[in-house]
């Protein structure tokens, strides 16, 4: 559903900021392709553009595309911005350049609604989700389209129920400069990890759309250009099991009525390893990958975060057992843990090799608000707001031994050779698991060969000719040309491209050492 109509008409510009580098948003990897420039469509802002009264005309800027110009300030009457914290100094900056065409400004989204201080030149602060705070800021813009002589800070109370939210306006994005297809089916998790803000934020009784909304929005995901792969960003996909089990079948049903044109991924707990029906059901539906928060291999740690969960079933055991239905796992990985030790390195190395899993995000411990980790700290006096730091909370061991130890990690774990064996195991042990998809017309569309061919290019001539890793390439690029693995040999030299490029920039302490960092690289300047 969309909001009531409100008589008058006001156009809105809607803007997602532009993202620090991350090792999790793939930057290197986008020369590789014919054209990607962003990481995923924002479903925060495409949903609440989609939610605007019928009439009201709704641009939309994603600013790692292209930034907003003076004519798109000129044309709007006002100006609605989302994102997370690490996007803190882009939003504010959009909210000055919008303020200079004396344009009211709205923020929304996870950052505001856990740190509203954080955003103290927006005209409107929309905090919380979809609902009556929304509601209550369109009646007002509505009424008076003039910056309000103060803040005005607008709370959701009601919030929306899902199944009523309106397909995310994706015929305003330019999916085809998307690296990934987003789409999310539920919002919140029923686990509490001390570090994470999402129970905090969206609860613990995960909410959800209807089965038919997902195919609905997947159908208009392809009309709109998406291709490859779609990621399901719902923090937990199996937070409520029976919905995901409801789920499924539908998802199986238009793989075969599209002709598998799509492959999915999403995060969820390392203890869907115990749910065969559902890794059953996910291997028929073409998911591929799973982002699991290991976290750290270390029992006496998880127990210490709150995520006793993890060891439900033995981690190399829950690895190998979603690896057997044709899933590679992708896992994060936290250094600076109190518990954390000595032969902390050691073991997260022996650990990456033992579970040959190519791509973990290794970022260092950031104490976020809203969360019972920064309860803890505060009460010990161990947060720091030094933006010149890697992480805002004080370690047990010496800061720069941590910093060290991660950049040391990073390097080891992403040099070239190691990488691509760990991409070789996948290839000969995992993927074999996956569906074989029916061929189809759809997957072997021209524009899809054309793709193909424009990355295989890319790649010979960036990475194979160009590169300062050739012989680790030729050797890893031959032994799938030999075996005609052209499909894996594209889809994961894409990847590991990247994160060879950044641990490398990361090693040398030329990028932040968590995705949650306030550490603000130049990279991260305005987009003006
Ligand atoms: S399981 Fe994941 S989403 Fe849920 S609380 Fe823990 S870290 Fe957060």
């Amino acid at each position: 559903m969309r909001a009531q109509s409100v008589g008058t008409v006001r156009r809105i510009l809607c803007v997602f900021p532009r993202y620090t580098p991350s090792f999790g948003t793939f930057e290197h990897a986008y020369p590789l392709t014919d054209g990607v420039q962003a990481f995923m469509p924002p479903q925060g802002l495409l949903l609440i553009a989609a939610y605007m009264p019928e009439g009201w005309p709704v641009r939309f800027i994603d600013e790692n595309i292209r930034p907003a110009t003076d004519e798109d300030f000129e044309w709007a009457e006002a100006v609605f911005v989302s994102g997370m914290h690490i996007q803190r100094q882009q939003m504010n900056d959009i909210c000055r350049r919008a303020h200079a065409f004396d344009l009211p400004v709205a923020i929304g989204g996870p950052s505001v609604s856990a740190c509203p201080d954080y955003y103290p030149s927006f005209d409107y602060l929309h905090v919380g989700e979809l609902g009556d705070a929304t509601d209550e800021l369109i009646a007002r813009l509505a009424r008076d389209s003039t910056r309000p002589q103060q803040q005005v800070v607008l709370k959701t109370v009601d919030r929306l129920d899902m199944t009523s939210f309106p397909l995310p306006a994706y015929e305003l994005a330019e999916l085809k400069r998307y690296f990934l297809g987003s789409i999310q089916y539920s919002s919140g998790c029923p686990y509490q990890c001390e570090f994470c803000d999402i129970p905090g934020l969206y609860g613990r009784n995960p909410r959800l759309k209807a089965p038919q909304q997902i195919t609905a929005e997947l159908d208009k995901l392809l009309e709109c250009g998406i291709r490859g792969s779609v990621y399901f960003v719902d923090d937990n996909f199996i937070g409520n099991r029976k919905a995901a089990l409801d789920l499924l079948p539908h998802l199986v049903e238009w793989q075969k009525k599209t002709g598998y044109v799509l492959r999915f991924s999403c995060e969820a707990t390392l203890n869907i390893a115990k749910r065969p029906e559902i890794l059953a059901g996910m291997r028929e539906a073409f998911f591929c990958t799973i982002f699991c928060g290991i976290e750290t291999p270390d029992p006496v740690a998880l127990k210490a975060m709150h995520k006793d969960h993890n060891m439900m079933v033995p981690i190399m055991e829950g690895i190998r057992t979603i690896n057997s239905y044709g899933m590679e796992v992708v896992s994060g990985i936290i250094l600076g843990l109190d518990t954390d030790k000595p032969e902390t390195e050691a073991h997260l190395l022996e650990f990456i090799e033992a579970s040959q899993i190519p791509l973990l995000t290794i970022n260092l411990l950031q104490a976020l608000p809203k969360t019972p980790l920064w309860d803890r700290l505060v009460k010990e006096d161990r947060l720091v707001e030094d933006e010149g730091r890697e992480s805002n909370v004080v370690f047990r061991q010496p800061y720069d031994q941590v910093v060290d130890t991660w950049r040391r990690c990073m390097g080891t774990a992403y040099e070239p050779a190691r990488l691509l064996q760990r991409y070789e195991y996948q290839i000969r042990k995992t993927y074999p698991k996956q569906l074989k998809r029916p061929p189809s017309s759809q997957q072997a569309s021209w524009p899809n060969i054309r793709l193909g061919l424009v990355i295989l290019r890319n790649l010979f001539w960036k990475v194979g000719v160009l590169g300062d890793y050739k012989l680790e390439f030729w050797k890893f690029a031959l032994r799938r040309l030999a075996r005609g693995e052209i499909e894996h040999f594209i889809a994961s030299m894409l990847v590991a491209h990247h994160l060879i490029m950044f641990a490398r920039a990361a090693s040398h302490g030329r990028q932040n050492a968590s995705n949650y960092s306030t550490r603000l690289r130049e990279a991260s300047v305005p987009a003006e």
